[in-house]
Formats: structure tokens, C-alpha cells, sequence
């Protein structure tokens, strides 16, 4: 089935076709009629099921007739790049309609963000700390809002931001249509989707499982290979996006520099670089200046690159929430990729919880030709640190470093250059790697 039972406007029509889209997702089949006839939808969806068309269709449709120059539609998305990647898609969407979408998010400065609020921009899409300031210094004016969502809720939770949602709510009419959009549903959210939806139309796909375009495999290695090991999955993946996770910051920070210095086309993500060097980053990677972005859970979060061919977790996230999240970015909107994780023996408590989650029992690999019984570069107990066995604090990926990352108060974050002092997680990769590139 295509779009057409949904009647769309050619102008919008024209839009879904820009984008090539020739068919709906099931996330798209299921919520957009509820959200045409103006009911309130909460949406258990992750990034990569087609969300944010399946609520910006319909409001594109509901904002072409009736008033223009004023704010009737507003998105709340817990980072910039979320905001962003929404935008983006109501701006290709909306091309042929003439409404206007801008975004609000901290740590940029905040007048042309004022200039385009006071000129009316029909549809804002904003991150909450800024959005309140905003809300809060007369700026934004929500008197004729018609319509709100909530995307990411839980990830809005995760980072500390229900409070200022909370705030922002109470500037907003009552009487509007409210989305909420969440990949799970813990009590917090459950609570607020009960506070904020009124008789709500449940829909759900598959939000608990990895996208099933996704095909997985466990690369069993100790800890002090895992850099050479990566060295050769690397080569095999050729020219590819691929997107790796490492624990901390400092390691992604770490093992991108490594990868960079032995000739790789790396960048990375973590909560460290300003706005303008994530904006590069991620920029660098759907453009293809990059294949290879190397980034922490919390930075990469709302990350929308449809091209992700390779999913690698140099470490293993510490819950399967994550991992599905991890491995969502890739294989989106049916397209196929590969998810793969390295792990060491003190994994699998995790490797089973996974496959549980699954329903189906992962694949492990084995490369051939490879080292395994090499002498490890580095003792393994000085990168990893379970939940539980708190590491040193400087090395674990903590909230903090999360708030930083997304948060849109704070203005840009100090970049740090300095070396991690005491440990080495990447130890021996230079070495190892070049050997292995120079070939
Ligand atoms: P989202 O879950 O909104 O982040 O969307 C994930 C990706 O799917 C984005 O790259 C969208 O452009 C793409 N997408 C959304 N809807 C469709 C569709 N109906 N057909 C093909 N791709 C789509």
C-alpha cells in the first residue's frame, strides 16, 4: 500500500516523493490516520522506524490551510542533532508548501532564533532548556499552538530534561493535539504520557526488538586484542559507513585518533566538542568526508544516518535498551546492515540478556587467520569496567558526560586534548594497526 489512502495534498505528495519514499512504514501506516483525525497518538517507536515522517506528514497536512506567520506546531527532541534531523525533515517534506520550520537549541547564539519566532515560523522544533529561556524572556509566543510532540520521551528522561518539559506544558494551551514518541516506557514517561494525552491511540512496533534488517554477530576476543581485531574487521568492511560505540568518551576519543593517525578516513562524537565540531562530525559522516564515526551511546543519540552499513560495539553496551538503540542506527527504513560486537568473557552475562531480548541466539565469529592466542598489548582488567564494578571515575561514560553532550543550555563545552593520564585502553593499536594498514 502507498500513500494515497492517506490523501495527502500534492504539495505534500510531492514532498514523500523528493524524498523516495514509494510506500509507508508500519509505524507510518498505523499512527498517521489517528494523528489526521486530530486524535492524540503515543508512539512506542525507535529512531529508524520512519517517526518523525509518520507525525510530520500529518502535520504539514493540518498546517496548510488556516493561519501562517504564527507558531502552531511544536517538536520537543532531547538533542540538537534530533532537533535538527527533525527539521530537516519537515523542511524536504514541506518543500512545496511554503511553511517554515526552525530550530531551538542552546550553545548557538540565540538571535536569529528570536528573529525567527518573532517572524512566526510555523513549526519549531527545540530542544527544552533553550526553548524555555525562550518561553520565559517573551520570545516564544505559544498562545495559537495547535499541535505538540514529545519525541524521544525516554531519552528526554534519560538526560535530565522532563522538568523543564514539565514547565514548558504550562505556557502551552490546553487544547491541542499531543504525540508522544518513546522507544520504551518507563514509569516516568508512562506517567507523563498519562498526564499530557488525552484517550490516546496506542501503536507499537516492535520497540523492544532490533530492527529485523539487522543481521548481528559476537566477535569473542580478550580485552587487549580487541584493537587489533578491530584493525581486520575494518579491512573487510571496505568503504563503508560504520559507526563504532565505545564506552567512554575517552575512548572514543582515543581509538578515533588512532584510527585517523593510521590513514583511516575516522572522526568522532562525544560530549567534549563544541557545536560546531559535532556539527562537522556528523556532517563529515553522511556526507562520506568520513566512514568511520566513533561515538559514546549518549552523543550518538538521535543520530539519523541512513547509510550506516556497519554498527561495531568496541565494547558492549550495559543493558539491551542500548543495544537495540546502538544497532538501530543501522539497517534503517529497511535497508540492511551488520551489527557487530566485539566481547570478552565478562560479557556474557549481557550476551545472554541480548539473545533473550532477541529471541534468537547470536552468531559468533571467529577470523580466520587471526591472532587469537597473540600476546595481549595491554592487561585487560585496565579498560573494562562492568556496571557494578564501578571503574575509575574518570573512565566511566557517566550521566554527566551525557547532560553534556545533548544538553541545550549549557553553551559550547570545553574541549578537552588532554591524554587520560594513567591508563592506556588503546594500548598497542598504533603499532599493531600500522602494521596491519601498510600492507
Ligand atoms: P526516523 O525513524 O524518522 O528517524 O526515519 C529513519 C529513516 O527512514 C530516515 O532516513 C527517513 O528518511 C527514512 N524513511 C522514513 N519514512 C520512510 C518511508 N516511508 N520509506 C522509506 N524511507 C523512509
Amino acid at each position: 500500500m502507498g500513500f494515497t489512502p492517506f490523501n495527502f495534498d500534492p504539495k505534500i505528495t510531492a514532498g514523500i516523493r523528493s524524498l523516495g519514499y514509494s510506500k509507508p512504514t508500519p509505524i507510518q501506516l498505523r499512527s498517521m490516520s489517528p494523528i489526521l483525525q486530530g486524535r492524540d497518538v503515543l508512539g512506542l517507536a525507535q529512531t529508524g522506524t520512519g517517526k518523525t515522517a509518520a507525525f510530520a506528514l500529518p502535520i504539514l497536512q493540518r498546517l496548510l490551510s488556516g493561519p501562517r506567520n504564527v507558531t502552531r506546531a511544536l517538536v520537543l527532541a532531547p538533542t540538537r542533532e534530533l532537533a535538527e534531523q527533525i527539521h530537516e525533515a519537515f523542511r524536504e517534506l514541506g518543500r512545496q508548501t511554503g511553511l517554515r520550520s526552525l530550530t531551538v537549541y542552546g550553545g548557538v547564539g540565540a538571535g536569529p532564533q528570536v528573529s525567527g519566532l518573532r517572524a512566526g515560523a510555523e513549526i519549531v522544533v527545540a530542544c527544552p532548556g533553550r526553548l524555555l529561556d525562550h518561553l520565559q524572556h517573551g520570545a516564544f509566543k505559544p498562545s495559537r499552538l495547535e499541535v505538540l510532540v514529545i519525541d524521544e520521551a525516554d531519552r528526554m528522561f534519560d538526560m535530565g530534561f522532563l522538568p523543564d518539559v514539565r514547565k514548558i506544558l504550562k505556557h502551552l494551551p490546553a487544547h491541542r493535539q499531543t504525540l508522544l514518541f518513546s522507544a520504551t516506557m518507563p514509569d516516568d514517561i508512562r506517567g507523563l504520557a498519562h498526564e499530557v494525552l488525552r484517550q490516546p491511540v496506542t501503536v507499537q512496533v516492535d520497540h523492544t526488538v532490533p530492527l529485523a534488517t539487522v543481521s548481528h554477530a559476537l566477535y569473542p576476543v580478550v580485552e587487549g586484542l580487541k584493537s587489533e581485531l578491530l584493525a581486520r574487521i575494518l579491512q573487510q568492511t571496505g568503504n563503508s559507513s560504520v559507526l563504532i560505540f565505545t564506552r567512554t568518551k575517552h575512548r572514543a576519543k582515543r581509538l578515533a585518533k588512532r584510527l585517523h593517525d593510521e590513514g583511516q578516513d575516522a572522526t568522532c562524537l562525544q560530549g567534549n566538542l563544541s557545536q560546531n565540531q559535532r556539527k562537522a562530525a556528523l556532517e563529515g559522516f553522511r556526507d562520506g568526508k568520513f566512514n568511520i564515526l566513533v561515538a559514546t551511546d549518549i552523543a550518538s543519540r538521535g543520530i539519523d544516518i541512513s547509510q550506516i552499513t556497519h554498527v561495531i560495539n568496541f565494547d558492549m553496551p550495559d543493558t539491551t535498551d542500548a543495544y537495540t538503540h546502538r544497532i538501530g542506527r543501522t539497517g534503517r527504513a529497511a535497508k540492511t546492515g551488520d551489527a557487530f560486537t566485539l566481547v570478552t568473557h565478562e560479557d556474557e552475562a549481557m550476551v545472554r540478556d541480548i539473545e533473550r531480548r532477541l529471541g534468537a541466539r547470536i552468531e559468533r565469529r571467529k577470523l580466520e587467520g587471526f591472532d587469537y592466542a597473540a600476546r595481549p598489548a595491554q592487561p585487560a582488567a585496565h579498560a573494562h569496567h562492568r556496571p557494578g564494578h564501578p571503574g575509575p571515575k574518570h573512565a566511566r561514560g557517566g550521566h554527566h558526560g551525557a547532560k553534556r553532550a545533548g544538553a541545550s543550555r549549557t553553551g559550547p563545552a570545553h574541549q578537552s586534548t588532554h591524554a587520560e593520564p594513567g591508563s592506556n585502553p588503546m594500548g598497542g593499536f598504533r603499532g599493531r594497526f600500522g602494521r596491519l594498514r601498510r600492507r
